[in-house]
């Protein structure tokens, strides 16, 4: 298969396959929105969708899967424990993990994360995630928002190393160190917003390359994420949008077009920081 693919999958450090590209379901609201857009994404080829409990909307994401006419075996379905379970400590990221389970109508999930590193509680909330991972609830475990000192901090305490970091990641924030640090510790990273919150159209550079290949802002963007080995998560809720987002089959982007990407760097951060956030 070609590796590029957005067919293909990366193998996580235990050996679970995590398809390459996914939809992300961010400011997606719950109901028939959130499972129409499932919907549609896994009918045009998509066999992996983010969500997370602070997003409200895994009943409607678990609708979406159940209802796809896909086995739920063949999706990839990632879930997150928000920060005030963390804060609660152990006994309540437990519950919160049963909590999106039931919301989401599944009995185990393919990628729990820690949503956000919340300061000097992240440690015990890993202790539980490797406890569901134990109970077999969770085919993978990871973190998200998660740069290099959190890493250092959490891993001589881990007894599994966290298989997937989900961090903002776009052209104008690239992170290059943290990936580096990931593909060491066999961490795979998933690229959030990385279409810039919509702001893609922003980047003339990006619609130059797109243009000689006949293709948008935004694929050009995606290529690029994939061709690094970077699993990437852009979330529409428009039927032409998730079809588009797909579509980047067709096309290579050559290593001059990868490196005038990757001199778009400005370390511009459109979320929240990881050292600094207070929610
Ligand atoms: P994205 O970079 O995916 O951009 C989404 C925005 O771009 C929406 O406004 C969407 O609008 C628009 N859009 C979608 N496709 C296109 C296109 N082809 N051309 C132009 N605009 C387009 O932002 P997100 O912040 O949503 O990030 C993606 C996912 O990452 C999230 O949905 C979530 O699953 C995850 N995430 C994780 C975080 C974390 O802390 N772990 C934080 C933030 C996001 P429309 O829907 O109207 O098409």
């Amino acid at each position: 298969m070609n590796p590029t693919s957005f067919h293909a999958t990366i193998s996580l450090s235990n050996g679970v396959q995590m398809p390459m590209l996914g939809l992300g379901t961010w400011q997606t609201p719950d109901g028939e929105t959130a499972s129409q857009a499932v919907r549609w994404a896994i009918e045009l080829g998509y066999r992996h969708i983010d969500t997370a409990a602070i997003y409200g909307n895994e009943k409607g994401v678990g609708e979406g899967v159940r209802s796809s006419g896909v086995k739920r075996e063949k999706i990839f379905v990632t879930t997150k424990v928000w920060n005030d379970a963390q804060r609660a400590g152990y006994d309540a990221v437990l519950s919160a993990f049963d909590e999106s389970l039931a919301r989401l109508q599944f009995d185990y999930v393919d990628l729990y994360l820690v949503h956000w590193p919340v300061k000097g509680k992240y440690k015990e909330a890993w202790r539980a995630m490797e406890k569901i991972y134990a109970d077999g609830r969770a085919k993978a475990i990871g973190v998200s928002n998660f740069l290099q000192h959190h890493l250092d901090d959490l891993l001589p305490d881990a007894q599994i190393v966290p298989q997937v970091d989900q961090i903002e990641l776009h052209p104008w924030l690239q992170q290059k160190s943290l990936t580096e640090y990931s593909v060491k510790h066999r961490i795979v990273q998933t690229a959030w917003s990385p279409l810039m919150q919509g702001k893609i159209d922003d980047v003339p550079e990006l619609k130059r390359i797109a243009r000689q290949y006949g293709k948008s802002a935004a694929q050009v963007a995606l290529r690029w994420n994939i061709q690094h080995g970077i699993v990437t998560i852009p979330k529409s809720v428009r039927r032409e949008r998730i079809a588009e987002n797909a579509n980047l089959e067709d096309f290579v982007l050559t290593s001059e077009d990868m490196q005038t990407i990757d001199g778009l760097d400005s370390h511009k951060r459109l979320g929240a920081d990881p050292d600094n956030f207070s929610f």
